[in-house]
């Protein structure tokens, strides 16, 4: 009988999936928050992630859950392990990706480089970490965040009173996040898949511009990394995985500081927009090695098929019409650019698709993809 995997969340991460599990014969069930979602390409059942019951139906007829994003509450996933389902990552290891403190405090335990970091609780607090630390500090919401939504630089101990006020309304003594405004060169991120049995298979570090907290762009591999970068961005994403026991793919991402350190910034347990190049750029791609690895299957080979591949993100989508109207040309203009569109209505800052150049000329892969990607915003 066919492998089934069923992922929780109908977005573009899960719709990445559908092509590989495809060729690999994987029936792949998608739980999305509603009709029409980017994954609904794929056998979708609607329904919403934090109902026990609703999420126990789902997992019924599959081998294996996994995410297309870490939002599941414990509760959700707990039941699911009570009731004998397969869920990679599991609830222990996701519990440290779903709260940027825990996180913090993880690292910190395992002796990974983070940048100086504390939880507070009020201003005062606030206000003692900025006196520390000449002033200026980032100020992040333990939860919910993403693409730089709770992130938030500060350099007086009142900028953040909305989300003290925040946390005091909800009345569960939370905290707030504050670490060191790191002096970075530029950001990088590490990619590994690890199966529940132990094999572990990294992809190249690689380079990543974050444009207002959004990913925008992605070379890999990181240029001039090859080496002591990439030797230490890899140490630290296997010693991420095997300490926490993280199943499926791992992305760390890493501040690469003006003196040359490596500081973890994020971890993301499932496939990550720093990895969508692997799809065109990669023997595997990370959407298929996700499914290989939640299914315990052995890891495929992730040599890189050219020198480089950068990876541009649509975001916002063209102002009329859609990607779809306008691929006729691009195919035209450009035919070695890779096009991949989420199936999403345009919207101002949205993610909607990315494009990916390959090849062995970086500068001339970067103007072509970066003309390709403009061409699907204007
Ligand atoms: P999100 O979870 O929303 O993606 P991140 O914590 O990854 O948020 O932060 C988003 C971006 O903000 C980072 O990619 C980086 O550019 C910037 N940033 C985050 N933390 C720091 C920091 N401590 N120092 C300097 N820049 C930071």
């Amino acid at each position: 009988m066919a492998y089934r995997v069923g992922v929780i969340g109908g977005g573009q991460l899960a719709r990445m999936m559908v092509p590989p599990a495809v060729h690999l014969g994987i029936d792949i069930r998608v739980l999305a928050e509603n009709e029409g979602s980017s994954a609904a390409i794929a056998a979708t059942a609607v329904g919403d992630y934090h109902d026990v019951d609703t999420v126990l139906a789902f997992a019924r007829d599959v081998d294996v859950v996994t995410f297309d994003h870490e939002h599941v509450p414990q509760r959700v996933l707990r039941a699911l392990v009570d009731a004998g389902v397969a869920v990679h990552p599991s609830p222990e290891a996701l519990f440290v990706a779903q709260d940027k403190i825990v996180m913090r405090q993880r690292l910190t335990e395992l002796g990974l480089p983070v940048p100086d970091w504390a939880a507070v609780h009020d201003p005062a607090e606030l206000g003692a970490f900025l006196a520390e630390h000449g002033g200026q500090a980032v100020v992040k919401t333990a939860r919910g965040g993403y693409d730089g939504k709770g992130v938030r630089v500060v350099r007086a101990s009142s900028d953040a009173d909305d989300w003290f006020a925040a946390l005091a309304e909800d009345g569960n003594g939370g905290a707030l996040l504050v670490e060191e405004l790191v002096s970075f060169r530029r950001e990088l991120a590490q990619l590994v898949a690890r199966r529940p049995s132990g094999q572990i298979v990294p992809w190249p570090v690689v380079e990543t511009v974050q444009r207002d907290g959004v990913c925008a762009e992605v070379f890999a591999p990181a240029p001039d990394s090859i080496g002591r970068v990439a030797d230490v961005a890899e140490q630290i994403a296997y010693t991420v995985a095997e300490s926490l026991g993280v199943t499926g793919v791992l992305a760390v991402e890493l501040f690469e500081t003006d003196d040359e350190r490596l500081l973890i910034n994020e971890l993301a347990m499932r496939p990550h927009n720093t990895g969508h190049w692997s799809i065109d750029g990669s023997t595997t791609s990370q959407f298929e090695q996700h499914l290989r690895a939640v299914l315990d299957l052995p890891l495929g080979d992730t040599d890189m098929h050219h020198d480089w591949a950068v990876m541009i993100n649509v975001l916002g989508g063209p102002t009329s019409g859609t990607l779809a109207d306008r691929l006729p040309a691009l195919m035209d203009d450009q035919p070695g650019v890779k096009v991949h569109d989420y199936g999403k209505d345009p919207r101002p800052g949205r993610k909607v698709g990315h494009v990916t150049v390959a090849g062995d000329d970086l500068d001339e892969l970067v103007f072509r993809a970066r003309a390709a990607a403009e061409f699907f915003e204007n």
